[in-house]
């Protein structure tokens, strides 16, 4: 029988555990300060617990961080992980320090459901949601790097950028995101945590009810007919309903909700854009990150020209909504934002459907 991965029992599960094992239940709080504060996942290294209690959580738990099969470094001093889980499928993480924070983007799902036409890992197709172990498996490994580069950080911000459409897997990413903002557990401040999502309407109004996190929306369009043919979701879910949605989330009155706006070449880069764009945001605290599009192989979409992106940034400074343009970091080991592919470096220019069929035959003949 296999056993449970560690990083998948919350704290009442703990403490059911160590009751039942006769453990005083403070054992807990030692054994998760070592685990998140400390990322050391290996029960042997609790020196503050008795030896006969480090001997039955290994016995009883599985203590096996996903293998790091890949890191690729760009040259702008992010670096993309691409990381094997125990069944053999790949997930990535993008660790991105700069000066006054450390960044990491999580994946939570193996591929994507969503179908998103921009985004490499939607072009992947889904494989399976991530557990909130693995989820929370990723912010250890990046702490555990950071300190083996002598860099003294650790993670301060997490954005749910990578692969898979975070609300599409609901209770596992709200169960790791407690844990993300839990003094006991990685205690970083809620508005540092980021949850990023294409529009499920139903799930973004249980978010806002479960979790404090900060809130995302890939918008990509102000208008319908447009955003449906880029992201699928909007034909459920179509503009009017998603901002009803956005209008009642508890966004926190400082930050607001953040909206995610690849500008791609003729679709979505005009003026009337911008104005329609403005519209659809009256009413919201909202801040627009411009994300010139990062093309990929095998996609007819391309990057939106410099002159479009300053006069649609203009726009919008001049009503009051911050526009910052997010050059994407780690463009060069396909680490940017919709780039995430799972690949290994020498896949870096395949087409995401050509990786998909060859994974699936490596799987089949291996
Ligand atoms: S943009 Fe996000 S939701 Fe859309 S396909 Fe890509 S990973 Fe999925």
């Amino acid at each position: 029988m296999t056993k449970p991965y560690a990083l998948d029992l919350a704290e009442a599960d703990w403490k059911a555990w160590l009751g039942e094992e006769g453990e005083p239940s403070y054992a807990y709080d030692q054994l998760v300060r070592w685990v998140f504060q400390e990322s050391l996942f290996d029960p042997e290294g609790f020196s503050n617990l008795s030896k006969r209690l480090r001997g039955k959580l290994w016995e009883a738990f599985s203590w096996v961080l996903p293998e790091i099969d890949t890191r690729l470094d760009s040259v702008d001093g992010s670096e993309k992980f691409l990381l094997k889980t125990g069944d053999g499928l790949f997930s990535e993480m993008v660790l991105m320090p700069s000066e006054n924070r450390v960044t990491l983007c999580v994946s939570s799902q193996i591929g994507c459901r969503m179908g998103c036409t921009f985004c490499q890992t939607g072009k992947l197709g889904f494989k399976r949601n991530m557990t909130r172990g693995e989820i929370l498996a990723q912010l250890i490994l990046a702490n555990q790097r950071l300190k083996a580069k002598g860099d003294s950080r650790r993670v301060s911000n997490v954005v749910f950028m990578g692969m898979g459409e975070p609300l599409d897997n609901f209770d596992e990413v709200v169960a790791a995101c407690k844990v993300m903002i839990d003094p006991k557990g990685f205690s970083l401040p809620k508005h540092r945590v980021t949850v990023s999502t294409s529009g499920l309407v139903p799930e973004i109004k249980r978010l806002g009810q479960e979790v404090p996190v900060r809130l995302a929306i890939s918008l990509h369009s102000p208008d319908d007919e447009r955003r449906s043919r880029l992201m699928p979701v909007n034909r459920k879910y179509p503009l009017s309903v998603l901002k009803e949605a956005l209008l009642e989330y508890p966004a926190s009155p400082r930050h607001g909700i953040t909206f995610e706006y690849v500008m791609i070449n003729g679709e979505n880069d005009t003026l009337w854009h911008a104005k329609q764009l403005v519209k659809f945001l009256h009413g919201l605290k909202a801040k627009v990150n411009l994300i010139p599009m990062n093309h990929f192989p095998g996609s007819p979409l391309r990057s939106a020209e410099q002159e479009q992106i300053d006069a649609f940034q203009k726009y919008l400074s001049d009503r009051s909504i911050p526009a910052p343009v997010r050059y994407s970091r780690g463009q060069d080991v396909s680490a940017a934002c919709g780039q995430l592919a799972a690949k290994r470096k020498d896949e870096l220019d395949m087409d995401p459907r050509v990786l998909r069929r060859q994974r699936k035959l490596s799987v089949v003949t291996s």
